[in-house]
């Protein structure tokens, strides 16, 4: 029989392979047992029932060949909600919550607010926003029918009535001229990107993660688009490479939008970058 103690302990065979390795082995143990991080602490020397055991051999093994760990217990904490994802979806990233604290801070709390989330994936942002926002209608839309109902199984576990989730390839299926807010996380990777090689994301979709054209192909496409779909003055809101920055930038300025600035995320690089659309009659 194996102990809790002696379980995180194995979190030594996972160095090298993960930068969490301790956390990683937390989190399955938290699974298998059904219990928190707390209690793992509280009762070290609790054994393992043998089916307990069992599931947490086999997830770890699997762990060892590099899946992640969200993958495996198939829930990932985002903005402190819970969020069921699966490998059809990016694993939400805590870098992400900065897009969330931009766009709580770009309209008016009380307002009814129109807010369109592109390539919503898990939900995560469009849930986190949602939630803090009662007012705000928000449509979250992703390219595929099962990642849609993963983002609305999302919704009905938080129990969150002003969201919902459409099938849309970008904007295609959205309402013209009608949101306050078009915010995305979008695939940003250029296709060489080494880092792609490497650790977890090598387990995540590609469609979630590489563009095209050094990994702006569809921030641009977004930003073409959202131009028939924002309100006049309605902000757009994008995440981006940190390198990238600048060429977002000057995206957005050929296309005529204005108020463009920049903001970094926890790491201090550059992250988010929104903008405004004037309008038509206003260029
Ligand atoms: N920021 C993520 C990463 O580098 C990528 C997310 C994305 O492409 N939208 O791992």
């Amino acid at each position: 029989m194996v102990t809790i103690k002696q379980a995180l302990m194995l979190a030594c065979r996972l160095e090298g392979l993960s930068e969490t390795a301790r956390l990683d082995v937390e989190v399955l143990l938290a699974h298998v047992t059904g219990r928190d991080k707390a209690y793992l602490y509280t009762w070290p020397d609790r054994e393992l029932t043998s089916a307990q055991q069992q599931a947490f051999e086999s997830l770890f093994a699997q762990r060892q060949t590099g899946i992640p760990v969200a993958y495996l217990v198939g829930v990932k904490e985002f903005w402190s909600l819970p969020m069921k994802v699966n490998p059809s979806t990016l694993i939400p990233r805590p870098d992400t919550e900065l897009l969330v604290q931009r766009a709580l801070k770009l309209l008016a709390a009380d307002s009814p607010q129109t807010v369109a989330d592109l390539g919503t994936g898990t939900g995560a942002i469009a849930l986190a926003i949602a939630k803090e926002r009662p007012r705000w209608k928000v449509l979250g839309c992703d390219m595929k029918a099962e990642i849609v109902s993963l983002a609305e199984q999302n919704r009905q576990m938080l129990g969150l009535p002003n969201v919902g989730f459409v099938v849309s390839d970008w904007c295609r299926e959205l309402p013209k001229h009608a949101y306050d807010l078009i915010l995305s996380n979008p695939p940003y990777i250029a296709p060489d990107d080494p880092h792609l090689q490497s650790g977890d994301i090598r387990f995540e979709p590609t469609s979630a993660l590489v563009s095209e054209e050094d990994g702006l192909r569809d921030i641009a496409t977004i930003v073409d688009q959202a131009k028939e779909h924002l309100k006049p003055q309605g902000f757009l809101l994008l995440e981006h490479g940190w390198k990238q920055a600048k060429r977002v930038q000057g995206i957005l300025s050929a296309a005529g939008y204005s108020a463009i600035s920049t903001c970094q995320d926890l790491a201090g690089l550059d992250r988010v970058t929104q903008c405004q659309w004037p309008g038509d009659d206003k260029r």
